[in-house]
């Protein structure tokens, strides 16, 4: 296609609506209805302008609001209930010839009212269009649900068929929908105009007309209250979603080329039946038959999981409302452990910037440990223990043996290639008494977990290698001499608990799996047993 065509969105929006008043800024969850259809427009590959036609400035001011031009007022001669699209058009075009020596070589036609309308099919359309240069349009179509054999005038108390009996197959209306002749209705969410059917054919559409098929979910048209309510419960249950969204939003098949780490063997049992969990794109991750451990296999070896760090690193630091939020977190995660222990030497693995030791505070003598330098640099800048964190791995740590009375994995367990060998370590680098507290690691024997699987919040075969539950994590330290004090799953007092709409999403998630739309539930919502926090002593 040509770079510079100009590809002219016109969104047509009347003021008055009797139906639902104030109809295209009514708010949809949030949004004023128009403002989906702007947003639609606007991540087009193709439309290049974006022309709100409305005889209400309010409209106007609002879709100026979210990124389109509103630049004239349409007269009100020609925004009545019986004004024709055509005369809007008309006057759109002319407008912007004369008062901006602007014409369009195409124009896309969208309405406020299909929320729910992918720029994806907006481009799609387009192409159609410019790939068949015989056609004068493109008309979006649904299937029928209902059928016109099925449709009945009334004439004289009579039912009278609209189709003319001789018209269709004998009995039509007593046949069901499956063999009868596919019928689609104009959805009013897309069409793609040539502008010389306007000027030269006095007509929209001009006469050779391509389809363009979209499904019922794209397709709700809100023409009245019962739609707008539809509408909102379709949002509210995630019935809206588009499935092709990736449920993370990171390009994971790119490190897909490094999967060849091979972990058959389980970490906690050492028995190596497994069976699929769950799966991801190109990832696996498997369970243990004989203990329910749960781990990715085949693994993104180091070399891809340095590479993923590089490419991801720096996230933490940007947003002020989740570091806000993290903060909450740790002084919940450490005034847990200080119920068993106020000061000592500490030493935190994986310790990032060094904000949990901080939150630790002066009582410990604390020491950190951490495999990106960007973060150790951090801890070094801003904290009085700085120079104690150090950029290395666990198993190079120059610590001596039974050195610390408390060792912490924070967030860290899950990330390890080898947490086998990394307990082993911390059990000896722990004075005898001393304590090994594992938090904020995912627990896989959760609600959500097992409902959810690759959707589980928790889930990112990159990220988090292996998944836990107190069950599996007992067993893997008592091996190497740690007992199990207690433990505790944080959800209520968190800061991410939003109970009422956390309980509403997976309500409807569950509803989604038994209607058969599991590829519409999107990533999981913070949830009870999520996560866990769990202290062991060293015997
Ligand atoms: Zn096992």
């Amino acid at each position: 296609m040509n770079k510079d065509m100009k590809i002219l969105c016109l969104i047509l929006a009347r003021g008055g609506s009797k139906r639902i008043p104030g109809k295209n800024i009514k708010i949809l969850a949030g949004k004023p209805l128009i403002a989906y259809t702007i947003e639609c427009a606007k991540r087009s590959k193709y439309i290049n302008r974006i022309i709100v036609s409305t005889d209400d400035e309010k409209i106007a001011e609002i879709a100026r609001a979210y990124g389109a031009e509103a630049p004239f007022l349409r007269p009100a001669e020609i925004s009545k209930d019986h004004s024709t699209e055509l005369e809007a058009f008309k006057h759109a075009l002319s407008w912007l010839k004369n008062n901006d020596d602007y014409e369009p070589d195409l124009i896309v036609k969208l309405f406020s009212t299909s929320p729910f309308r992918k720029t994806e099919s907006v481009d799609k359309a387009i192409e159609l269009l410019l790939s068949n240069p015989e056609a004068d349009s493109v008309r979006s179509v649904t299937l029928c649900s209902e059928h016109p054999y099925k449709m009945w005038t009334i004439e004289k108390n009579l039912l009278k068929s609209l189709i003319p009996l001789e018209q269709k197959p004998k009995d039509a209306h007593t046949l069901s929908y499956q063999i009868l002749p596919t019928v689609y209705i104009q959805n009013a969410a897309i069409d793609v105009i040539k502008p010389k059917n306007i000027w030269e054919k006095d007509s929209i559409t001009g006469d050779v007309i391509l389809p363009f098929e979209m499904d019922e979910y794209e397709s709700v048209d809100i023409n009245n209250p019962i739609d707008f309510f539809l509408a909102e419960s379709m949002i509210e249950l995630n019935f809206a979603r588009d499935p092709n969204e990736p449920i993370i939003p990171e390009d994971l098949e790119f490190y897909a080329k490094y999967l060849d780490l091979n972990v058959n063997q389980c970490i906690v049992c050492e028995s190596n039946q497994t069976s699929v969990w769950a799966t991801y794109g190109s990832f696996t991750a498997v369970k243990c038959n004989k203990c329910n451990m749960i781990w990715i296999n085949p693994m993104v070896n180091k070399e891809g999981t340095a590479k993923y760090y590089q490419d991801y690193i720096g996230m933490r630091f940007e947003d002020v409302e989740r570091t806000e939020q993290r903060k909450k977190q740790y002084i919940i995660d450490r005034d847990y452990i200080m119920e068993y222990i106020t000061s000592g030497k500490v030493l935190d693995v994986g310790c990032s910037g060094g904000f949990f030791l901080q939150e630790l505070g002066e009582a410990f003598d604390r020491y950190g440990i951490e495999i990106d330098k960007n973060a150790v640099e951090y801890a070094r800048k801003n904290y009085s223990f700085g120079q104690n964190v150090i950029n290395i791995d666990l198993m190079e740590a120059p610590f001596s043996n039974e050195t610390f009375d408390l060792i912490i994995m924070r967030g860290t367990i899950e990330h390890l290639h080898a947490p086998n060998v990394a307990v082993k370590k911390v059990a000896q680098l722990l004075k005898k008494g001393g304590f090994f507290y594992i938090a904020a690691t995912p627990n896989v024997a959760s609600f959500s977990a097992e409902f959810y699987r690759e959707r589980w919040n928790q889930f990112h075969p990159i990220r988090h290698l292996y998944y836990f539950s107190v069950a599996t994590l007992q067993k893997l330290c008592k091996k190497h001499d740690l007992k199990l004090l207690s433990y505790r799953l944080p959800y209520m007092e968190t800061p991410y608990a939003s109970v009422e709409n956390n309980i509403i999403r997976v309500y409807s998630d569950i509803k989604l799996k038994k209607m058969g739309m599991a590829e519409k539930i999107p990533r999981s919502p913070p949830f009870w047993e999520n996560m866990l926090n769990i202290v062991f002593i060293k015997e």
